[in-house]
């Protein structure tokens, strides 16, 4: 068993090397390892909560029923998780060349947090708060969360968390630049996704359907892992650590 992931470990630093254009693209399962759980499966905030909170037109008819659950699931602990070593060896890649763009389905902001720059969420960032009457964005802070539903400081307008809801559009530059990225790459490494939500999941699709090679990393099988041309079945942090010392031996 081990002899064939450090086989796959291998092959993967082989393609990353060659890639025309490597793409990463992470979910929730990088961030696992920084403390924050999944929405899905075991253990996920969706066994706790409401998944219809996140609904906007929900949202938009009681904020101060949905505030108060996403107060709970998101910023309760906010601004203390720190990346983890599967973000910062992605960071790091960004600035040696060998990643060429990062999508990410996380609305934790940690790999921006590690120093990626080119990079698309993919679903917003739960560090921002956007007021819906103007549009103002406002960093999210304790004092804007202190009573709820948060208000808007310049036009008293309904502040919502700037990240995507249940039936609301992808932002269109994040969405256009991660769809620009998977028609140029070479290559997509998929990292901790389910592969269950769209539109994202058409990424790495589309990398593949243009003939370009899918490298997976994830512990479990995913709606990835049939097509995964290399297959990693390490978690995120072990798999990246370790592909990143034969990158440079
Ligand atoms: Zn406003």
């Amino acid at each position: 068993m081990d002899d064939e992931v450090e086989a796959a470990l291998r092959r993967a630093a082989g393609v990353i090397r060659e890639a025309e254009g490597l793409m990463a693209f992470t979910g929730a399962g990088i961030s696992v390892e920084s403390g924050i759980p999944p929405f899905r499966g075991p253990g996920g905030v969706w066994g706790r909560y409401d998944p219809s909170l996140l609904e906007i037109g929900r949202f938009r008819a009681d904020p101060a029923a949905s505030w108060a659950a996403i107060r709970e699931i998101f910023y309760a602990s906010f601004g203390k998780a720190e990346p983890n070593a599967a973000h910062r060896v992605l960071a790091s890649w960004e600035g040696e060349g060998l990643l060429g763009f990062l999508v990410t389905q996380n609305i934790d902001g940690l790999h921006r947090k590690a120093g990626s720059r080119r990079l698309a969420e993919f679903h917003g960032a739960m560090d921002l708060l956007l007021c819906e009457r103007c549009g103002e964005r406002l960093a999210a802070s304790a004092d804007l969360l202190g009573s709820l539903p948060p208000r808007c400081p310049s036009c008293g307008g309904l502040l919502k968390p700037d990240f995507v809801f249940f039936g609301e559009a992808i932002p269109r530059e994040a969405y256009r630049a991660s769809f620009a990225s998977a028609e140029e790459a070479g290559a997509c490494l998929v990292v901790g996704s389910t592969g269950t939500v769209y539109p994202a999941a058409e990424l790495p699709l589309a990398v593949k359907r243009r003939g370009g090679v899918l490298i997976e990393i994830d512990p479990g099988t995913t709606e990835f892992s049939g097509l995964a041309d290399v297959r990693i079945p390490l978690g995120a942090s072990e798999a990246l650590t370790r592909l990143d010392a034969l990158l440079k031996s």
